[in-house]
């Protein structure tokens, strides 16, 4: 298996040294994995929100960040890997473009994940911003959360699409059918060509599902949207955690791939 997205102490908010991700991947026997720190958050988040210098590195730290994975690359390979791939995870709100654009030029990245953490500048995935919900209707929040998501693909900043139903997170999950709202999305993703991942860091929260849904991911089946898998881990030992509940949920929905990106070029592997 293959785990695309983790976090380490650089971003504010994990634990733990790229070497130590690398070791318990290693440990793990997993081939390949990718780190995916959060790009650094634009002034005007960092200006409205005290908690932001904890969601991403500093601007200032970029460079190194990409220095130390490229290290840590070159060690791993020198060492029976895994292979290392350098990655980011980038937030896209409506406004964020041309910030994120800018910070994702001038580095030689393997993966882009793109996310949408937040809704009008509110953080709906910290736990310690969970009262905003009660100034939402759930159903009224899912669609525009969609709506983010949906534009956040179609800006081509993105590989990857993360947890791309991490609205539900805290359990906030409207009443009624929602595959309409889950063909909306997969046709928007096959349409902007972006992959999407199974993030099984849902399964270690309120929710307690992967991210997406089993029926969003047959969503995206019948769409032809192609997968990728990642953990989302912020501590080492969450390296590859759930990932065999992933490969099940991908071969109950049809699957028999995932992506891995080089360069930013796209592979699929068997899964
Ligand atoms: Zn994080
Ligand atoms: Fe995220
Ligand atoms: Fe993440
Ligand atoms: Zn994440």
């Amino acid at each position: 298996m293959i785990d695309l997205h983790m976090h380490t102490s650089r971003c504010g908010h994990a634990e733990g040294t790229l070497e130590a991700y690398v070791a318990a991947a290693r440990a793990a026997g997993i081939a390949t994995i990718a780190f995916t720190d959060h790009l650094p958050l634009p002034a005007e988040i960092l200006a409205r929100d005290p908690h932001a210098a904890e969601y991403a590195m500093p601007e200032e730290q970029l460079d190194a960040y990409v220095a130390d994975v490229l290290a840590v690359r070159a060690l791993s390979a020198a060492s029976g890997g895994p292979e290392v791939l350098l990655g980011i995870e980038a937030d896209l709100h409506p406004g964020n473009e041309s910030h994120v654009r800018r910070l994702l030029e001038r580095h030689p990245l393997d993966i882009v994940l793109g996310s949408v953490h937040f809704v009008d500048g509110w953080a709906f995935d910290d736990p310690d911003r969970r009262d905003g919900y009660s100034d939402w209707d759930v159903r009224a929040l899912w669609e525009r959360y969609f709506d983010d998501l949906i534009a956040a693909a179609q800006t081509g900043l993105a590989n990857v699409i993360g947890h791309a139903d991490l609205v539900k997170k805290f359990g906030y999950v409207p009443e009624g059918d929602l595959a309409p709202l889950y063909e909306r999305a997969a046709s928007a993703f096959a349409a902007a060509g972006v992959v999407v991942e199974v993030n099984t860091a849902g399964l270690r929260k309120p929710c307690a599902e992967l991210y997406p849904s089993a029926g969003f991911l047959r969503a995206l089946r019948a769409a032809d949207v192609h997968v990728t898998t990642g953990s989302d881990a912020h501590t080492p030992a969450e390296v590859g955690a759930g990932l065999a509940e992933a490969r099940e949920a991908l071969l109950a929905a049809g699957y028999d791939r995932v992506t891995i990106f080089r360069n930013r070029i796209g592979e699929e592997i068997s899964l």
